[in-house]
């Protein structure tokens, strides 16, 4: 890898301090895992100064506060899928991240790094957006925070520059009782690049009506989405096969009006369809 100059910055005062110093483009290099394959393509980093924040002490750590969960920005995959927090108030995500390449890229990669690299198809992303994921960065050694939505612009874009370090994202802390559902459809079961993944959260009141409903669809659209207005459809309703097809049949519907169509549509557009009530109607059903 051909790059500038290497710096390993010990803390996040340190991080930020060097970032100010810097001149010229710099990259943020925490596992390293997507920016090792850009640099194996072509000398893309030539002229930019690295600097290593794989590790840092501030940037770790899984943390269940009041109505939410603290994940900092650099914990690896295999530490989120593994976290006794996360499988209990935010199963979706530790399911996301399981389908996460193989077991030595999650016992690496970071969870800021799956954000921050912005690619459509990123596991994490769907779960993370219906987790109403916020992110926590310093924009010059100033504390800033973005909905998950709002900081992806486009493929492989966030509204960051490269000097705005991600220090940790928040999510919801779901109630007890709360199901949830990852499904992720790839060429092959492991190691997979996503052509599509679906996420939802749903929990329902003792009387059965649906009282928390969120559901996405990810590696589809240009950067994650969520759809008040689908959810709509449970919300203070109890699920009927009508209503479950109504969502499938809703949700289906964005793939062309916000990707466009494609030569990939075709098959998109029915399996989102056909998957989306299937997992519904079982999430429902088991309950
Ligand atoms: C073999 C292989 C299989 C893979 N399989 C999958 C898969 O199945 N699903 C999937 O979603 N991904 C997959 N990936 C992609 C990759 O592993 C993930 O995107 C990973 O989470 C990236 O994290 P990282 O820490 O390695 O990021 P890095 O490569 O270090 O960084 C990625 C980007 O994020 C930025 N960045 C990182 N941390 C911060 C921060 N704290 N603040 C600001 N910017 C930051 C970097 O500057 C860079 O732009 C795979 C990769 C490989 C090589």
């Amino acid at each position: 890898m051909k790059y500038k100059a290497y710096y390993r910055p010990q803390s996040v005062p340190e991080t930020v301090e060097l970032l100010a110093s810097l001149e010229g483009p710099v990259v943020l290099f925490a596992g390293g895992t997507d920016i090792l394959i850009y640099a194996r393509e072509d000398d893309r980093y030539a002229d930019s100064s690295i600097v290593n924040i794989f590790g840092l002490p501030e940037l770790q750590g899984i943390t269940l506060l009041d109505d939410e969960i603290r994940i900092g920005a650099g914990v690896t995959h295999t530490e989120i899928e593994q976290s006794p927090i996360i499988q209990k108030y935010a199963k979706v995500l530790a399911d996301a991240c399981r389908t996460i390449g193989s077991l030595q890229i999650r016992d690496h990669a970071t969870i800021a790094g799956n954000i921050c690299n912005a690619s459509p198809a990123a596991d994490s992303l769907a779960a993370l957006a219906i987790l109403d994921a916020k992110i926590e960065y310093l924009h010059e050694g100033k504390p800033c925070e973005l909905p998950l939505v709002d900081l992806i612009a486009k493929p492989y874009k966030t509204v960051l520059t490269d000097r705005d370090l991600v220090t940790c994202i928040r999510i919801r802390r779901l109630p007890e009782g709360t199901q949830t559902v990852f499904y992720k459809l790839g060429r092959r079961k492991a190691l997979a690049i996503s052509r599509m993944t679906i996420a939802l959260l749903a929990h329902r009141a003792a009387d059965g009506t649906v009282d928390d409903f969120n559901i996405t669809v990810g590696a589809t659209f240009p950067k994650p989405y969520t759809f008040p207005e689908i959810n709509g459809i449970l919300l203070g309703k109890k699920p009927d096969p009508a209503r479950i097809a109504e969502i499938a049949q809703a949700i289906s519907a964005k793939i062309p009006e916000i990707a466009g169509i494609r030569k990939s549509t075709t098959f998109k557009q029915p399996v989102c369809r056909n998957m989306t009530a299937r997992l519904l109607n079982e999430l429902f059903t088991e309950a």
